[in-house]
Protein backbone atom coordinates (compact mmCIF):
# COMPACT_ATOMS: atom_id res chain seq x y z
CA UNK A 1 0.00 0.00 0.00
CA UNK A 2 1.29 3.37 -0.96
CA UNK A 3 1.71 5.91 1.97
CA UNK A 4 0.29 8.91 -0.22
CA UNK A 5 -1.69 8.35 -3.55
CA UNK A 6 -3.48 10.67 -5.11
CA UNK A 7 -5.39 10.57 -8.29
CA UNK A 8 -6.26 14.14 -10.04
CA UNK A 9 -6.79 15.91 -6.67
CA UNK A 10 -7.66 19.63 -7.06
CA UNK A 11 -8.31 22.43 -4.52
CA UNK A 12 -9.69 25.32 -6.09
CA UNK A 13 -10.57 28.13 -3.92
CA UNK A 14 -13.74 30.80 -4.67
CA UNK A 15 -10.64 32.91 -5.98
CA UNK A 16 -9.67 30.61 -8.64
CA UNK A 17 -6.22 29.53 -6.97
CA UNK A 18 -5.03 26.67 -5.22
CA UNK A 19 -3.78 23.71 -6.49
CA UNK A 20 -4.79 21.72 -9.52
CA UNK A 21 -5.08 17.56 -10.36
CA UNK A 22 -2.36 16.43 -8.76
CA UNK A 23 -1.19 13.32 -9.58
CA UNK A 24 1.01 11.08 -7.66
CA UNK A 25 2.37 7.73 -5.60
CA UNK A 26 4.63 8.23 -2.77
CA UNK A 27 5.54 4.56 -1.28
CA UNK A 28 6.12 3.80 2.52
CA UNK A 29 9.61 5.03 3.49
CA UNK A 30 10.04 7.31 0.64
CA UNK A 31 10.79 11.30 1.60
CA UNK A 32 8.64 13.08 -1.21
CA UNK A 33 9.08 17.13 -1.64
CA UNK A 34 7.50 19.73 -3.54
CA UNK A 35 10.06 22.91 -4.39
CA UNK A 36 8.04 25.92 -5.35
CA UNK A 37 7.68 29.97 -4.64
CA UNK A 38 5.36 31.21 -2.54
CA UNK A 39 1.30 31.13 -3.63
CA UNK A 40 2.87 28.05 -5.83
CA UNK A 41 -0.16 25.86 -4.06
CA UNK A 42 2.00 23.79 -1.81
CA UNK A 43 0.56 24.22 1.22
CA UNK A 44 -3.50 23.74 -0.23
CA UNK A 45 -2.11 20.50 -1.56
CA UNK A 46 -0.81 19.11 2.23
CA UNK A 47 -4.23 21.01 3.57
CA UNK A 48 -6.22 18.88 1.58
CA UNK A 49 -4.13 15.70 2.40
CA UNK A 50 -4.59 16.08 5.75
CA UNK A 51 -8.20 17.18 5.58
CA UNK A 52 -7.91 21.12 6.53
CA UNK A 53 -9.58 21.68 3.82
CA UNK A 54 -11.93 19.58 1.67
CA UNK A 55 -10.62 18.92 -2.19
CA UNK A 56 -12.35 20.52 -5.43
CA UNK A 57 -11.97 17.15 -7.27
CA UNK A 58 -10.21 14.20 -7.49
CA UNK A 59 -9.51 11.77 -5.23
CA UNK A 60 -6.80 10.60 -2.51
CA UNK A 61 -5.76 7.77 0.01
CA UNK A 62 -2.93 7.55 3.06
CA UNK A 63 -2.00 4.02 4.01
CA UNK A 64 -4.78 3.23 1.76
CA UNK A 65 -7.32 5.22 3.25
CA UNK A 66 -9.81 7.85 1.80
CA UNK A 67 -8.06 11.33 3.00
CA UNK A 68 -11.59 12.67 4.68
CA UNK A 69 -11.32 9.38 6.50
CA UNK A 70 -10.55 8.86 10.63
CA UNK A 71 -8.55 6.35 10.04
CA UNK A 72 -6.06 8.04 7.70
CA UNK A 73 -5.66 10.55 10.04
CA UNK A 74 -4.51 8.23 12.96
CA UNK A 75 -0.83 7.94 11.41
CA UNK A 76 -0.26 11.00 10.20
CA UNK A 77 1.84 13.90 11.74
CA UNK A 78 1.45 17.79 10.55
CA UNK A 79 3.45 20.34 10.86
CA UNK A 80 1.85 23.49 9.49
CA UNK A 81 3.60 26.61 8.78
CA UNK A 82 4.45 29.16 11.38
CA UNK A 83 2.09 27.55 13.65
CA UNK A 84 1.54 30.18 16.26
CA UNK A 85 0.96 28.75 20.35
CA UNK A 86 -0.49 30.13 22.77
CA UNK A 87 2.24 32.67 24.29
CA UNK A 88 1.31 32.34 27.95
CA UNK A 89 2.00 28.28 27.63
CA UNK A 90 5.61 27.27 28.32
CA UNK A 91 7.15 24.82 25.78
CA UNK A 92 5.94 21.72 27.93
CA UNK A 93 2.06 22.48 28.63
CA UNK A 94 1.71 22.62 24.65
CA UNK A 95 2.83 19.53 24.03
CA UNK A 96 0.28 18.48 26.67
CA UNK A 97 -2.78 19.86 25.20
CA UNK A 98 -1.35 17.57 21.55
CA UNK A 99 -0.72 14.71 23.90
CA UNK A 100 -4.48 15.13 25.14
CA UNK A 101 -5.75 15.46 21.88
CA UNK A 102 -4.24 12.14 21.17
CA UNK A 103 -4.93 10.42 24.18
CA UNK A 104 -1.69 10.39 25.87
CA UNK A 105 -1.95 10.59 29.01
CA UNK A 106 0.08 10.65 32.59
CA UNK A 107 3.58 9.07 32.74
CA UNK A 108 3.83 8.48 29.21
CA UNK A 109 3.06 11.93 28.11
CA UNK A 110 5.12 13.28 30.08
CA UNK A 111 7.91 10.42 28.83
CA UNK A 112 7.10 11.16 25.56
CA UNK A 113 7.28 15.32 25.57
CA UNK A 114 11.05 15.01 27.57
CA UNK A 115 11.70 12.75 24.73
CA UNK A 116 10.23 15.17 21.58
CA UNK A 117 11.44 17.83 23.38
CA UNK A 118 15.53 16.93 23.67
CA UNK A 119 15.24 15.61 20.15
CA UNK A 120 14.63 19.00 18.45
CA UNK A 121 16.83 20.44 20.60
CA UNK A 122 14.71 22.47 22.77
CA UNK A 123 15.23 20.02 25.97
CA UNK A 124 16.47 22.85 28.56
CA UNK A 125 13.59 25.60 27.59
CA UNK A 126 10.47 23.25 27.80
CA UNK A 127 9.35 24.74 30.86
CA UNK A 128 10.00 29.02 29.54
CA UNK A 129 7.18 30.09 28.02
CA UNK A 130 6.60 30.09 24.01
CA UNK A 131 6.37 34.02 24.32
CA UNK A 132 10.37 33.29 25.33
CA UNK A 133 10.96 31.68 22.21
CA UNK A 134 12.03 32.69 18.67
CA UNK A 135 10.68 31.57 15.88
CA UNK A 136 12.89 28.97 15.33
CA UNK A 137 12.03 27.35 18.50
CA UNK A 138 8.61 27.76 17.64
CA UNK A 139 8.73 25.60 14.85
CA UNK A 140 10.73 23.17 16.55
CA UNK A 141 8.11 22.98 19.15
CA UNK A 142 5.65 22.67 16.42
CA UNK A 143 7.96 19.29 15.28
CA UNK A 144 8.04 17.98 18.55
CA UNK A 145 4.19 18.55 18.57
CA UNK A 146 4.49 16.69 15.29
CA UNK A 147 6.21 13.92 16.26
CA UNK A 148 3.93 13.34 19.67
CA UNK A 149 1.82 10.41 18.39
CA UNK A 150 4.94 8.54 16.08
CA UNK A 151 3.46 9.03 13.20
CA UNK A 152 4.04 6.79 10.23
CA UNK A 153 3.61 10.10 7.62
CA UNK A 154 4.97 13.29 8.46
CA UNK A 155 4.02 16.15 6.71
CA UNK A 156 6.33 19.46 6.63
CA UNK A 157 5.13 22.73 5.81
CA UNK A 158 8.19 25.07 5.42
CA UNK A 159 10.23 23.22 7.93
CA UNK A 160 12.68 25.42 8.42
CA UNK A 161 12.07 29.09 6.74
CA UNK A 162 11.88 30.70 9.94
CA UNK A 163 15.73 29.01 11.02
CA UNK A 164 18.94 30.40 10.77
CA UNK A 165 21.17 28.38 8.89
CA UNK A 166 22.11 26.51 11.38
CA UNK A 167 18.57 25.81 12.77
CA UNK A 168 18.09 24.30 9.09
CA UNK A 169 20.75 22.23 8.87
CA UNK A 170 19.38 20.55 12.50
CA UNK A 171 16.26 20.36 10.72
CA UNK A 172 17.31 18.72 7.82
CA UNK A 173 19.82 16.20 10.29
CA UNK A 174 16.57 15.55 12.18
CA UNK A 175 14.61 14.44 9.04
CA UNK A 176 16.99 12.61 7.68
CA UNK A 177 16.72 10.50 11.14
CA UNK A 178 13.37 10.19 10.77
CA UNK A 179 13.26 8.70 7.00
CA UNK A 180 16.12 6.33 8.79
CA UNK A 181 13.46 4.72 11.43
CA UNK A 182 11.32 4.64 8.27
CA UNK A 183 9.37 7.42 8.63
CA UNK A 184 7.49 8.84 4.89
CA UNK A 185 8.21 12.41 4.52
CA UNK A 186 6.48 15.03 2.78
CA UNK A 187 8.12 18.22 2.97
CA UNK A 188 7.44 21.72 1.47
CA UNK A 189 9.61 24.07 0.71
CA UNK A 190 10.59 27.07 -1.13
CA UNK A 191 14.43 25.65 -0.56
CA UNK A 192 16.28 23.55 -2.72
CA UNK A 193 18.20 22.72 -0.53
CA UNK A 194 15.80 21.29 2.06
CA UNK A 195 14.39 19.40 -0.60
CA UNK A 196 18.22 18.25 -2.06
CA UNK A 197 19.38 17.18 1.31
CA UNK A 198 16.23 15.10 2.02
CA UNK A 199 14.30 14.03 -0.60
CA UNK A 200 14.50 11.16 -2.64
CA UNK A 201 12.04 12.47 -5.29
CA UNK A 202 10.16 15.61 -5.65
CA UNK A 203 7.81 17.90 -8.20
CA UNK A 204 8.51 21.43 -9.07
CA UNK A 205 5.41 23.51 -8.31
CA UNK A 206 4.08 26.43 -9.77
CA UNK A 207 0.64 28.48 -10.13
CA UNK A 208 -1.41 25.76 -8.81
CA UNK A 209 0.24 22.98 -11.42
CA UNK A 210 2.57 20.25 -10.66
CA UNK A 211 5.11 20.51 -13.81
CA UNK A 212 7.53 18.32 -13.13
CA UNK A 213 8.21 15.30 -11.06
CA UNK A 214 10.85 12.37 -10.69
CA UNK A 215 13.88 12.08 -9.07
CA UNK A 216 15.65 14.91 -7.02
CA UNK A 217 18.53 14.53 -9.31
CA UNK A 218 16.63 14.40 -12.44
CA UNK A 219 14.30 17.79 -11.65
CA UNK A 220 16.98 19.56 -10.27
CA UNK A 221 19.36 18.90 -13.40
CA UNK A 222 16.90 19.43 -15.87
CA UNK A 223 15.56 22.62 -13.85
P1 LIG B 1 2.30 27.82 -1.15
O1 LIG B 1 2.12 26.90 -0.01
O2 LIG B 1 3.02 27.18 -2.32
O3 LIG B 1 2.91 29.12 -0.75
P2 LIG B 1 -0.55 28.10 -1.04
O4 LIG B 1 -1.11 26.74 -1.19
O5 LIG B 1 -0.49 28.70 0.31
O6 LIG B 1 0.86 28.15 -1.77
O7 LIG B 1 -1.40 29.10 -1.93
C1 LIG B 1 -1.72 28.81 -3.29
C2 LIG B 1 -2.59 29.94 -3.81
O8 LIG B 1 -3.87 29.84 -3.19
C3 LIG B 1 -2.06 31.33 -3.47
O9 LIG B 1 -2.38 32.16 -4.57
C4 LIG B 1 -2.85 31.73 -2.24
O10 LIG B 1 -3.00 33.12 -2.11
C5 LIG B 1 -4.17 31.06 -2.48
N1 LIG B 1 -4.86 30.71 -1.23
C6 LIG B 1 -4.36 30.02 -0.18
N2 LIG B 1 -5.29 29.86 0.78
C7 LIG B 1 -6.41 30.48 0.31
C8 LIG B 1 -7.71 30.66 0.84
N3 LIG B 1 -8.07 30.18 2.04
N4 LIG B 1 -8.60 31.33 0.10
C9 LIG B 1 -8.26 31.80 -1.11
N5 LIG B 1 -7.05 31.67 -1.67
C10 LIG B 1 -6.13 31.01 -0.97
P1 LIG C 1 0.31 29.18 3.68
O1 LIG C 1 1.45 29.34 2.68
O2 LIG C 1 0.66 28.34 4.85
O3 LIG C 1 -0.98 28.78 3.04
P2 LIG C 1 -0.52 31.90 3.56
O4 LIG C 1 0.23 33.09 4.04
O5 LIG C 1 -0.66 31.63 2.09
O6 LIG C 1 0.11 30.63 4.30
O7 LIG C 1 -1.98 31.94 4.17
C1 LIG C 1 -2.25 32.23 5.51
C2 LIG C 1 -3.71 31.98 5.76
O8 LIG C 1 -4.52 32.82 4.91
C3 LIG C 1 -4.09 30.56 5.40
O9 LIG C 1 -5.10 30.10 6.29
C4 LIG C 1 -4.60 30.65 3.99
O10 LIG C 1 -5.53 29.61 3.73
C5 LIG C 1 -5.26 32.03 3.99
N1 LIG C 1 -5.14 32.70 2.66
C6 LIG C 1 -4.05 32.78 1.91
N2 LIG C 1 -4.29 33.44 0.76
C7 LIG C 1 -5.59 33.80 0.82
C8 LIG C 1 -6.46 34.51 -0.04
N3 LIG C 1 -6.04 34.97 -1.23
N4 LIG C 1 -7.73 34.68 0.34
C9 LIG C 1 -8.15 34.20 1.52
N5 LIG C 1 -7.40 33.52 2.38
C10 LIG C 1 -6.12 33.33 2.04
Amino acid sequence: IPAIHTQALSKIYDNGRGCRNITLTVGQGEAFGFLGPNGAGKSTFVKTLVGLVAASGGSGSLLGHPIDSLEARKHIGYLPELYRYPEWLSGEEVMKFHAGLLGIKGGEAKRRIRERLDEVGIGKRGSDRVKQYSKGMQQRLGLACALLGDPKLLFLDEPSSAMDPVGRREVRELLLELKKRGTTLFLNSHLMEDVETVCDRMSLMLNGDMIRSGSVEDVLKTK
